[in-house]
């Protein structure tokens, strides 16, 4: 018997789709993913290219916020990005940390300069 990953609606005659998703929760989650990507490409390109440390930290933590929206998605097996948002979770925690010691570091070797 099909079953919406969504809303987990089931019955004989429902069509699911080959997301896994019901007539009525498609365009939903369709546009609600769109809307993240959007977002997300955007806090990519400025999280890794950003002039500022303090953008690129910020939009860092952007990708992380809207990789775990739909990470949420992941979870219930609808198909999202590749890669899959939890890879790309644990990339930007990585980048993340890698940032803050760059400046960490970055801040002290100026200190002892002076
Ligand atoms: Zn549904």
């Amino acid at each position: 018997m099909a079953q919406c990953l969504h809303c987990q609606k089931k019955g004989l005659f429902l069509s699911i789709d080959k997301n896994g998703l019901c007539k009525s929760c498609l365009p939903i989650v369709m546009f609600t993913i769109k809307q993240i990507l959007r977002v997300l490409e955007e806090s990519i390109n400025f999280a890794e290219n950003g002039k500022t440390y303090k953008t690129r930290l910020s939009r860092c933590n952007d990708v992380l916020e809207k990789a775990q929206e739909l990470r949420n998605f992941e979870d219930l097996g609808i198909p999202t990005i590749e890669p899959k948002p939890s890879e790309l979770i644990l990339e930007y925690t990585n980048y993340r940390d890698k940032l803050i010691l760059e400046k960490a570091g970055g801040a002290s070797s100026k200190a002892t300069q002076k």
